[in-house]
């Protein structure tokens, strides 16, 4: 099997990892999120503008490159190395994944804001008893003078206060459904705060908000469609985890290499050499799983589900055995706020969570396998 990228996704990712460079470091990070709004706006407009990232999974047809779940996986990659909190993950992957299957009039020209960085979506899912089941899902739309009115409460929703528009799950008279609906439409309020890992999200309430019947992005019993689109984002969430594992583990050895105990660099120790190496696999795994996860999004609905769900517990098991390690190997650094390795610890424990904990993947696994 040839693993090589194309010249055009080699080009991609070192475009993005330069303007990650140059323009997103750890302290311009610190302060963007340290802000009020919780980001720098303009770093979205040269991703769409300057760089033209947010049209690269996206058909030639549709207004973007051409490129699909590939390109998502270097991108998010980069954006797991810089810690970069722009909701890529939810606008292009999430909303993007639902609009570019969708049948409704509207997506066409919705498709078009994303890539042009007009539009930002937040992915509105997750309700107070659901835990990971897309399906367990309390909030309503209900059928309603040619549309629906939606009523209902999401959790946790992910740069809810950011958003332009919101992808909801709601059940209809027949299942779940996804729904697009503008974040200003009248009935939805929402409470905001600052996540651990640096980002911005909301507890968004939907009370009685009416949407036209072209706000519906699948069917109307379109738990399928949801969770393709949700495995398709957890694949995401994997390579964004290993970008945060490159470089928990690159850190953590240059930091053994410096620091110095009885004489001598820490990473003379052989007991830490063997940590590093342990760490180094568990990255390697977790990169080769995330790529087969990927390869194997287009494969029918159960073989797709069994390669995501293995790929998202390997990862996770990575990233609190990387991240954990990367600590312990910096001694008290680790814990201090003006070091990076727990700042990606963190990023990498929200992301061990996100879409299915290692628990959750195992038995959705088990149940697919045998
Ligand atoms: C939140 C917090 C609370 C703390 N509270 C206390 C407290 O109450 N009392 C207290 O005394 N200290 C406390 N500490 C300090 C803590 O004990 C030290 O951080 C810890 O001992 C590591 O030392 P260090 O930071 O100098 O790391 P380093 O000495 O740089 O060690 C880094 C890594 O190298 C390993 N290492 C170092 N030398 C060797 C060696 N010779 N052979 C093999 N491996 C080696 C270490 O195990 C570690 O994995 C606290 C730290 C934190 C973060």
């Amino acid at each position: 099997m040839n693993f090589e990228y194309t010249e055009e996704q080699t080009l991609l990712r070192n475009t993005l990892s330069r303007y990650f460079a140059d323009a997103y470091d750890f302290e311009a990070r610190r302060k963007m999120t340290g802000s009020d709004a919780g980001r720098d706006a303009g770093v979205w407009t040269a991703m769409a503008e300057e760089l033209g990232i947010l049209g690269a999974a996206f058909s030639e047809e549709q207004g973007g490159l051409g490129g699909g779940a590939l390109e998502n996986m270097l991108i998010m990659e980069e954006f797991g190395k810089a810690l970069a909190v722009e909701p890529y993950l939810s606008t292009v992957v999430v909303a993007g994944g639902f609009l570019k299957r969708s049948k409704s009039a509207a997506a066409e020209g919705m498709i078009e804001q994303l890539i042009s960085g007009e539009a930002i979506v937040a992915f509105a899912y997750a309700e107070p008893t659901g835990r990971y089941d897309l399906a367990a899902v309390k909030t309503e739309a209900k059928a309603s003078g040619g549309g629906y009115t939606i009523s209902g409460q999401k959790s946790v929703v992910a740069g809810a206060p950011w958003a332009t528009h919101f992808v909801v799950t709601a059940k209809t008279a027949k299942g779940v459904a996804a729904f697009l609906v503008e974040a200003g439409a009248k009935g939805i309020s929402m409470r905001s705060y600052p996540t651990v890992d640096g980002g911005t999200a909301a507890e968004v309430q939907f009370d009685n908000v009416s949407v036209g019947a072209d706000a519906l992005l699948t069917a109307e019993d379109g738990i399928a469609e949801i969770e393709l689109v949700v495995d398709e984002a957890t694949v995401a969430a994997c390579a964004e985890a290993v970008g945060c594992l490159h470089q928990l583990h690159a850190q953590t050895m240059e930091y053994a290499k410096e620091r110095k105990q009885f004489g001598r660099a820490i990473a003379d120790f052989q007991v830490l050499q063997h940590r590093m190496v342990d760490m180094f696999m568990e990255v390697e795994q977790a990169v080769s799983m995330t790529l087969m996860a990927t390869l194997k999004l287009g494969e029918d609905a159960k073989a797709r589900a069994a390669a995501v769900s293995l790929a998202k517990a390997k990862v996770g098991h990575a990233c609190k055995f990387v991240g954990e390690n990367a600590i312990q190997i910096h001694g008290g650094m680790g814990m201090t706020d003006e070091l990076a390795v727990g700042h990606y610890f963190k990023r990498a424990t929200i992301l061990e969570g996100l879409f299915g904990s290692i628990d959750h993947h195992l038995a959705r696994y088990e149940k697919l396998s045998f």
